[in-house]
């Protein structure tokens, strides 16, 4: 055995497994079309400094999480450890606020962050996300949570908490900031190391800490939801307002401020109650300054991102059909030529068709079929080939029975 093993916290994903990925995947493309959304793909690496400049350099994820390298031009690249940022550049690079309307965008690929690993929490992980633009009304922001709890609900994971708050604004925060401060400074014996050093930075991301004491020290701290200016106040309202008309249960958590400093207004994540620890499964928020602070126009933004793994553990007693194979057999070499053919007809008509190339007899071929399961095996020996007949074997009840190739389509579709 190699002793090359994957790194640290990655996955190797295959059968059966894989067949929830591929199945959630398609539920992905097929439900975000219904909200005309339009799939993007940009790259798994970025210069660094997009990250630095639009995650927010006191994040945890710039701070400690980023794969960082340099290329051999010495340009400074990272892995991406989300995917809003990268949406954001690729807009604006592309000219997409100019040419495409409307401006709405999912995403589905790898992330990556220098996480502790554990269940639920890698180092490469796969998120699905959206993205929408210059769109500020609240109802926007009902519409994508709508999005992702329905969603969530259509792949039967009912047991789901979401936990609503809002950030505020560059108006309301940083008065808002400094009462916190204030207060976090009076507890700073109670804080860890970390937690002190936020305090003249950005104290908000205190309450990202997941130390326990950090945590209760942050009980007594006063929240934003007290502070929030009028406008701030009158969207969070209306958000609420639109939730509510859509029949979607919400809690509010005015001690959420998610990981990434770009959010404004509207901040929500979405908890399942069926995982232990790591029982997030989707996040976002508002984040109405980002594209004019990378370079774009002053233009809204609203967006989640929700952890696969965490969803594909949800869907452990989905039961996936398996793919009926046909087999092919060939009673000897001379007749590899038919079966080659036969297994090309077929495979056009859109059966999956195995064929064995090794030559081995027949009773070697029918163990194989067994092996893999095969539904029904094909046999072509001299005499089928003369005739111009096909046997069929049914792998399961082991009836056997003979039938003119050209009637084959016709015995697939109601036998198959
Ligand atoms: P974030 O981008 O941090 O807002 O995370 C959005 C969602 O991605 C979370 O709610 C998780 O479901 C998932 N997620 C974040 N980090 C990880 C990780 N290291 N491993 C697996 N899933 C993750």
């Amino acid at each position: 055995m190699s002793d090359i093993k994957a790194p640290k916290g990655t996955r190797d994903i295959f059968a059966p497994e894989i067949q929830k990925w591929q199945y959630l995947e398609n539920a992905i493309h097929g439900y975000y079309k219904k909200f005309l959304y339009q799939e993007i793909r940009t790259p798994i690496f970025e210069h660094s400094e997009l990250f630095s400049r639009g995650i927010g350099s006191e994040t945890e994820v710039v701070q400690k999480e980023m794969y960082t390298f340099t290329d051999k031009s010495d340009r400074s690249l990272t892995l991406r450890p989300e995917n809003t940022a990268s949406v954001v550049r690729a807009a604006i690079e592309n000219n997409l606020f100019e040419t495409m309307a409307p401006l709405r965008f999912y995403y589905i690929g790898p992330m990556f962050r220098y996480d502790k690993p554990q269940k639920g929490r890698y180092r490469q992980f796969q998120q699905f996300g959206v993205e929408v633009f210059a769109d500020d009304s609240p109802q926007v922001d009902a519409e994508v949570i709508l999005s992702a709890v329905d969603f969530l609900k259509k792949l039967g994971i009912e047991e789901i908490q979401l936990d609503l708050n809002s950030v505020g604004c560059p108006q309301c925060r940083p008065a808002y900031l400094e009462v916190l401060r204030k207060a976090a400074r009076a507890s700073e014996s109670r804080l860890c190391v970390d937690c002190r050093r936020k305090i003249e930075g950005n104290p908000l991301r205190i309450f990202d800490c997941k130390l326990p004491e950090c945590a209760e020290a942050t009980r007594q701290f006063p929240v934003l939801g007290d502070h929030l200016c009028a406008e701030c106040r009158e969207h969070f309202t209306a958000v609420r307002e639109t939730l509510s008309w859509m029949n979607i249960p919400f809690q509010l958590n005015p001690r959420l401020v998610r990981g990434l400093d770009y959010y404004t207004k509207t901040a929500f994540e979405v908890i399942s109650g069926q995982l232990g620890a790591q029982n997030a499964l989707l996040g976002g928020g508002r984040y109405n300054n980002l594209i004019k602070e990378l370079g774009g126009p002053d233009m809204a933004g609203i967006g989640f991102a929700a952890g696969m793994e965490r969803i594909i553990l949800h869907l452990q007693s989905l039961e996936i059909p398996r793919a009926r194979i046909l087999f092919v057999a060939c009673q000897d070499p001379q007749w590899l030529a038919h079966a080659i053919q036969l297994a090309q007809v077929l495979r056009a008509e859109g059966y999956p068709v195995y064929l064995d190339y090794q030559g081995k007899n027949l009773k070697k071929q029918f163990k194989k079929a067994d092996r893999i399961a095969a539904a029904f095996t094909l046999v072509l020996a001299e005499d089928e080939v003369k005739s111009g007949t096909v046997s069929i074997k049914n792998m399961a009840s082991q009836e056997q029975i003979k039938i003119s190739l050209k009637d084959l389509n016709a015995w697939l579709k109601t036998n198959y």
